[in-house]
């Protein structure tokens, strides 16, 4: 469980007020980490030393997360609601690859969770299959790779370092989708990136390529034209994953059909107090509890925060007022529930929701 989870009666007001009414009564959340202690290789002793980089490898704050931890979560935050996670392992060194994929494994088995799994960077996924039997078991939707896994000399991870040959073949060959996380500082503004997207996204058809993070547009800048090039390919897909930007969240619905835009919380990141800001085009943490990784109050200040998931849920239903007006009944429906659904329908996998 995240350290400082709690849920207030400020927070309550916030889901009566703003959003009981106009989100569905059953949500798939497409972007959810979920790992257990001993999926850690690093000692306790270490935990000091990762936690500077980011919140993922802050090991005091999130120590493990597990499926429990995100229900009793969501349980709390979205009372009335049913919330269902499709879920993937920690992707970091400091989490053993092998053992965060068989915790999901585990999980999908026994709580009938939809799960991606966490390839690596040489791995034969067809060997992998032979293996695990990936194919047969409930809930596998397909991969999520991730640039922190592979290891590159000199140079800034690819896409095909973070997917090889074998991994695309393997998820076209079954049509899976692939969960991506945009790699290389640049993003989408990286020619490097356009080029070998719009070769995986033409060469690999039937793989349904969602891009985690709105292709990792956490401000209006990020977002502002370099999503066009990917919406006539109509394999591609977008999680909105920690995005709580009401201008990337515009951009996106007014851009693309709502039955590409999928909901994603990125917890447990996303049971956090905080808010991302953006200032000259950048996008910063700014937490309630002062975190090594982000920005937070000084001593004088005593700031009444929220969850990340509600500042995500609130930009999106502000977008979602700017673009569909009343409309909106549908599309979100779409956003929160219906797509994921379609994803489960596609792989043979009954709506666990329903
Ligand atoms: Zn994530």
């Amino acid at each position: 469980m995240i350290r400082d989870f709690e849920y207030r009666q400020e927070d309550e007001r916030i889901f009566a007020e703003e959003f009981r009414d106009r989100i569905p009564e059953k949500i798939y959340d497409s972007h959810v980490h979920l790992w257990a202690k001993d999926n850690l290789n690093i000692s306790k002793a270490e935990y000091g030393i990762y936690k500077v980089y980011k919140p993922w490898t802050d090991f005091d704050y999130m120590e493990e997360f597990l499926y429990e931890d995100y229900m009793a979560c969501a349980k709390q935050a979205f009372p009335g609601k049913r919330l269902m996670p499709m879920g993937f392992g920690s992707p970091f060194p400091q989490i053993d690859r092998d053992r965060t994929n068989a915790y999901i494994l585990d999980t999908a088995q026994k709580k009938n969770m939809p799960f991606y799994y966490i390839p690596g960077q040489f791995e034969d996924m067809f060997e992998t299959e032979q293996k695990l039997h990936l194919l047969k078991r409930k809930g596998f939707l397909g991969l999520k790779p991730y640039p922190d896994i592979p290891v590159v000399e000199g140079r800034e991870a690819g896409i095909y370092d973070m997917l090889n040959r074998s991994a695309l073949e393997y998820a076209n060959k079954y049509g899976l989708y692939v969960v991506l996380h945009i790699p290389r500082k640049e993003r989408l503004r990286s020619p490097d990136n356009r080029r070998e997207l719009i070769e995986c996204i033409t060469e690999y058809p039937d793989i349904g390529f969602i891009m985690a993070h709105v292709g990792r547009a956490f401000t209006y800048y990020d977002v502002n034209g370099s999503i066009d090039f990917l919406l006539p390919h109509e394999n591609v897909l977008f999680d909105t994953a920690l995005i709580n930007s009401e201008t990337v969240l515009t951009y996106l619905l007014q851009n693309t059909d709502a039955s590409r835009v999928l909901f994603g919380s990125d917890a447990p990141l996303a049971f956090a107090r905080g808010k991302d800001i953006t200032v000259n085009n950048r996008h910063y943490y700014v937490s309630e509890n002062m975190v090594p990784w982000g920005m937070g109050p000084g001593e004088a200040v005593s700031p009444h925060f929220t969850f990340y998931i509600y500042e995500e849920i609130r930009a999106m239903l502000y977008a979602s007022k700017q673009v569909y007006g009343k409309a909106e009944t549908d599309p979100l429906e779409k956003i929160f529930y219906k797509n994921a659904a379609d994803i489960l329908n596609k792989r043979g996998i009954p709506d666990i929701l329903l």
